[in-house]
């Protein structure tokens, strides 16, 4: 399903992190300090999307650069991956004020951002953390408490993908319980990657493991 190289889809890629940093006008330029573009692998199979920057992330520009984002990495490492392989996005771009929820004219204007970026990445699996991440790209009003840990074939940003609604990992900090049903769902994910592997028959022709892209693939 991969019609375009990964350099020219990484050119692309650049090209709209240029065009999103550092002047974007959205309806949050005003309170941010930094649009939180996204990072990781540019060419990788799995995509995480959260749900919009906290003041970490508005601060350093980088997405899940805080407790939530070490307890990611935590998860990954426990299934043999780390935040390198992957690549990171949010709902929304830029912080909204006291970390309020996104509004519905911020996230109408973020979204094409994202579909954008799926586009480009071209992942095979997407893990929505999170109610936000879930509804916007499940399309269904259908909440994480119900759908958690069961994928679901969806179009993504003109592709078909598998979406895999995860908690998020904030929630999964404040709740033992919760903590304990996200990693069971992680512990799912590797088979879900590996069944999507162009080996299997899956999504992908050509090149391009999860960690394909290497360095040269980094992003962010
Ligand atoms: N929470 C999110 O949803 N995204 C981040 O980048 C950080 C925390």
């Amino acid at each position: 399903m991969s019609e375009r190289p990964a350099p020219e889809r990484r050119a692309d890629l650049l090209e709209l992190y240029r065009e999103l940093s550092p002047d974007w006008v959205c309806p949050l330029k005003e309170s941010r300090t930094n649009v939180v573009f996204g990072s990781g692998n540019a060419d990788a199979e799995l995509m995480f999307v959260g749900e919009a920057p906290g003041a970490n992330e508005d601060r350093e520009g980088k997405p899940f650069v805080g407790n939530a984002g070490r307890l990611l990495d935590k998860l990954l490492v426990e299934i043999g991956l780390e935040r390198g392989d992957t690549f990171i996005a949010n709902v929304l771009k830029c912080r909204p004020p006291g970390n309020r929820d996104p509004q519905p004219h911020e996230i109408e204007e973020c979204t094409p951002h994202l579909m954008r970026q799926v586009e480009l990445i071209e992942p095979t699996v997407v893990c929505t953390l999170g109610n936000f991440a879930l509804k916007l790209l499940s399309g269904s009003p259908q909440g994480i408490t119900k759908v958690h840990g069961r994928p679901q074939a969806h179009e993504i940003g003109g592709r078909s993908v598998v979406l895999y609604p995860l908690f998020h990992p904030s929630a999964a900090l404040r709740a033992t319980a919760v903590l304990e049903l996200l990693r069971a769902d992680f512990a799912r994910l590797p088979g879900l990657l590996a069944a999507q592997a162009p080996a299997a028959g899956g999504a992908q022709e050509g090149s391009g493991s999860v960690t394909g892209g290497g360095q040269l693939g980094f992003f962010g």
